[in-house]
């Protein structure tokens, strides 16, 4: 028998109906015996996340307010779904010591933790599995970061030989014993953790669409969704801006080589996204798996003539950046001048002294700053045996009638980065994805 760990994103336990959903398809699978659940998400465009309701009741405790309406409508919400699933669940000693804890200053992370806690022991009661509480098998360290050897160490030994288990996401405990959280969407890393102890054979992460989508679906209208895609590819989109998993749930699965499967709970036949560390078949269906960017980048842009033989010079333009605490995104460098990109909000406040220092270390001819810029990627492990994509992609925006600012590759040939106008950001994106997908003839 084999095993999937599967991560329920908060839309798919937002309500009683949802909990149906979670149920079937767990147990429409044997495999799928660990299940990691969020806090219950949005049932509709204008519904608070109960996470959001639990950070307004520690904020109101820290300023010494009534908890009663937030806390009395998240128990509304529990109980809701509770008596419509028919599940026996005395809620009153429960939300009695989270009322206690937070009010005597447990804090935020505590506070917002409950809303994993609460689905957990609500989702195992209904399914009849065991709950696990993630405070003992999940650890931060003093400096707030995952402790990832002692849980591993923890985890894997509470979960070994078990079956049929809700772990809570978002949460564990720090060495003193209290609650911490992870970061908003951690719950996708505590299904990592736990695919990664159990050696899952997939970790499986259900949420309300079928999978990545090629390009973002607010510039591309109905994209593709990307059926497979390496885990260092996903790293580039995501980079860039696709949201699609918690940055960190990559790491733990990566390092295991479990695959990662977005699935879609309210379409659950639909095969979703596989992420792996190899693609299995060599046989992209297009040259590139996804476009992602993002808009409002800065150019520095460092003009010295015979820069190229003088030894040290990028190193002392990076240590003028270094000094102000930016940290760099490209380095697309010509013979007699280096441009570093950056993004435009960590200039603010810093760019006189930025120039400035960069005289004083590299005495350039010119240093000129130019913001307004937007960052594209065009990712595909296919481009390595592929021919022509960069004029394909090159020549599209040329027809789309798109300035190309900076061009980026790096030598992995898994990316090309183009940088455009701000304005001309969402006409870019539209014209790579035509190029590619939609395969528009373009001369
Ligand atoms: N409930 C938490 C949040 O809203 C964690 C999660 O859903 O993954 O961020």
């Amino acid at each position: 028998m084999g095993i999937k760990v599967a991560k329920f994103g908060g839309s798919s336990l937002a309500d009683a109906a949802q909990f149906r959903k979670v149920r079937d398809i767990l147990l429409s699978d044997n495999d799928r015996c660990m299940v990691v659940p969020s806090a219950p998400g949005k049932r509709n465009f204008t519904d608070v996340k109960i996470t959001d309701m639990l950070y307004a009741c520690a904020k109101l405790a820290s300023s010494g307010q009534s908890l009663d309406e937030h806390l009395g409508k998240i128990r509304a919400r529990y109980e809701e779904i509770a008596q419509e699933l028919e599940v026996e669940f005395d809620f009153a000693p429960v939300f009695d010591e989270i009322r206690k804890n937070i009010e005597l200053g447990a804090g935020e992370a505590y506070a917002a933790s409950r809303g994993e806690y609460l689905n957990g022991m609500l989702l195992a009661k209904y399914l009849g599995w065991a709950f696990l509480d993630a405070k003992d098998v999940i650890f931060f360290a003093g400096d707030g970061r995952l402790d990832a050897d002692k849980t591993q160490a923890v985890l894997s030994k509470a979960l070994r030989d078990q079956r049929n288990m809700v772990i809570p996401g978002f949460y564990g405990s720090d060495a003193t014993g209290s609650v911490r959280t992870f970061s908003r969407g951690g719950s996708d890393i505590t299904g990592a953790l736990v695919a990664r102890a159990v050696n899952a054979d997939v970790y499986e992460n259900w949420t309300d669409v079928s999978g990545c989508m090629m390009a973002d679906p607010r510039i591309v209208r109905n994209p593709e969704v990307i059926r497979s895609i390496t885990y260092r590819e996903l790293r580039e989109l995501s980079y860039m801006g696709a949201s699609v998993l918690h940055e960190d749930a990559l790491f733990p699965v990566r390092i295991a080589g479990i695959p990662t499967n977005i699935r879609n709970t309210n379409n659950p036949d639909e095969p979703g996204t596989f992420i792996c560390y190899e693609a299995e078949d060599d046989e992209t269906r297009y040259p590139i798996t996804g476009i992602a960017g993002h808009k409002d980048f800065a150019i520095i842009n460092v003009e010295k003539t015979m820069m190229n033989s003088e030894l040290g010079f990028g190193r002392r333009v990076l240590q003028a950046v270094e000094e102000q605490g930016i940290s760099f995104e490209h380095m697309p460098s010509g013979i007699d001048t280096m441009c570093v990109v950056v993004h435009e909000d960590a200039l603010i406040g810093k760019k006189e002294k930025l120039v400035a220092r960069i005289h004083e270390l590299c005495q350039p001819d010119s240093v000129e700053i130019h913001s307004g810029l937007a960052l594209i990627a065009t990712v595909g492990r296919g481009m390595v045996r592929s021919k022509g994509v960069s004029a394909c992609l090159f020549n599209a925006l040329a027809k789309a009638g798109v300035n190309i600012r900076l061009i980026d590759q790096g030598s992995s040939e898994l990316n090309i980065i183009v940088g455009v106008d701000n304005l001309d950001f969402e006409n870019a994106v539209r014209a790579i994805y035509r190029a590619f997908v939609v395969k528009e003839k373009l001369w």
